[in-house]
């Protein structure tokens, strides 16, 4: 059977500018696809992925699941008998389709260059410091009151019960990058969602599982799966960045827990009971939640640090914008985070508004630019996890009996 290729010529670029530039040495030996260890049987990876990127198949990668199953380990990539670097093509594929998918394309075409760096920190930067002046702020408190109420006078204070001033301001900034985030999110997963659907083989029989029977058979399960760590485990190469990657999730999640209470705290019960705003007591379990959690972020992101040094080092991975910016995002924040609580602490208010201030911009470049930088692999694969499972499942193996 003979087959008519028209090779995306844009896309091979873009991916060996991205990492990838390997890819072309690979003669398909599938040595890859065996040194794998979560490559299944009956649709093996990555050897196939590296003839379709060779040859340009642009859409064929971008509805492949297998490409976001793949944790970049590099165990392929020690294996491999022509320098291929098969995980580094896989990631800059990945690289590739966040960007592609992301929304706003302007801003996500942006953060696929550090020329755009100034850009990138300029505008966050921008929009915190003029959301700073209007709201009237700029006045450093006394070291006494600094060590009463923190930050949260940061904006300013008013004698409006409803909502701190400092809470009103910081959801604005905040629920917008926010917002633009989970926009892009839902539309890239909406896409690529239907991209990998349309490449199964159902025999003309389309069963799609409800809402309540999609999350409970193939997203719990999934992010149980992520959550454990199961696939990332059994990694032979690099398994060190477990230990960076178990701690840097765990510190998100407790992050996350610490940023609902507090907007419980301040946007929900705040309007009732005023006395409630203002910053979480340092006796709080939910203060030491947090600390706990800034804490395990620096630890998780000096892991990988190290490990992405590493590898560069040794020739298995190359240095990349894409990689190493969300890195620095997340340093940044974990970083200023800590700084301002300690400034707090030994009471430096002139110090600490500052660092507090790069610290709101990192947070806002860490939501902002998560659809296109390599976080993105957070939602993006916890979305090919369950769409692996429902592949594997009766509503598409057997649909007629389901
Ligand atoms: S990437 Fe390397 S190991 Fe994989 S098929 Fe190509 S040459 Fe073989
Ligand atoms: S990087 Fe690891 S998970 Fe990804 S294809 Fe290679 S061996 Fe498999």
């Amino acid at each position: 059977m003979s087959m008519n290729v028209q090779p995306d010529r844009e896309f091979i670029q873009v991916v060996k500018e991205a990492g990838g530039d390997t890819l072309k040495q690979c003669y398909q030996c599938a040595t890859c696809s065996v040194a794998c260890p979560i490559s299944p049987d009956d649709s093996p990876f990555p050897r196939k992925e590296m003839i379709y990127a060779q040859w340009g198949l642009k859409d064929k990668l971008m509805s492949d699941p297998d490409v976001f199953l793949c944790h970049h380990c590099g165990d392929c990539t020690a294996m491999c008998p022509r320098g291929a670097r098969p995980s580094e093509v896989l990631s800059a594929i990945r690289a590739y389709v966040y960007t592609n998918l992301g929304w706003p394309q302007s801003l996500a075409k942006m953060c696929t260059s550090i020329k755009n760096l100034p850009m990138l920190v300029g505008i966050p930067a921008l929009v915190v410091f003029v959301m700073w002046l209007i709201s009237g702020g700029m006045q450093l408190p006394g070291g006494e009151h600094f060590a009463k109420v923190g930050y949260q006078q940061f904006f300013g204070h008013w004698d409006f019960h409803l909502l701190s001033k400092n809470v009103l301001f910081i959801d604005i900034i905040m629920l917008t990058a926010v917002g633009i985030a989970v926009y892009s999110l839902y539309r890239g997963i909406t896409l690529m969602w239907k991209g990998m659907a349309s490449s199964l083989d159902q025999g003309g029989v389309g069963y799609r599982p409800g809402m309540v029977q999609f999350v409970k058979e193939f997203l719990w399960p999934s992010l149980v799966e992520i959550v454990q760590h199961k696939r990332f485990e059994e990694c032979k190469e690099n398994h060190s960045r477990v230990r960076g990657h178990k701690p840097l999730m765990l510190a998100f999640i407790g992050l996350f827990f610490v940023t609902i209470y507090s907007m419980v705290k301040n946007d929900v019960f705040g309007i009732f009971f005023p006395s409630l705003h203002g910053p979480i007591s340092m006796w709080n379990p939910v203060k030491w939640l947090a600390n706990v959690a800034a804490v395990a972020m620096i630890f998780g992101i000096v892991v990988l640090w190290q490990n992405r040094k590493k590898m560069e080092a040794e020739g298995t991975a190359r240095n990349t914008f894409y990689d190493w910016f969300y890195i620095w995002i997340i340093a940044a924040v974990g970083v200023t985070g800590l700084a301002a609580e300690l400034l707090r602490i030994v009471s430096i208010p002139s110090l600490g508004y500052i660092v507090y201030y790069v610290h709101l911009v990192s947070v806002v470049m860490l939501f902002l630019y998560l659809p296109y930088s390599k976080f993105a692999h957070i939602v993006y694969r916890t979305t090919a996890y369950a769409f692996d499972r429902y592949r594997q499942s009766a509503y598409v193996k057997n649909p007629l009996n389901e």
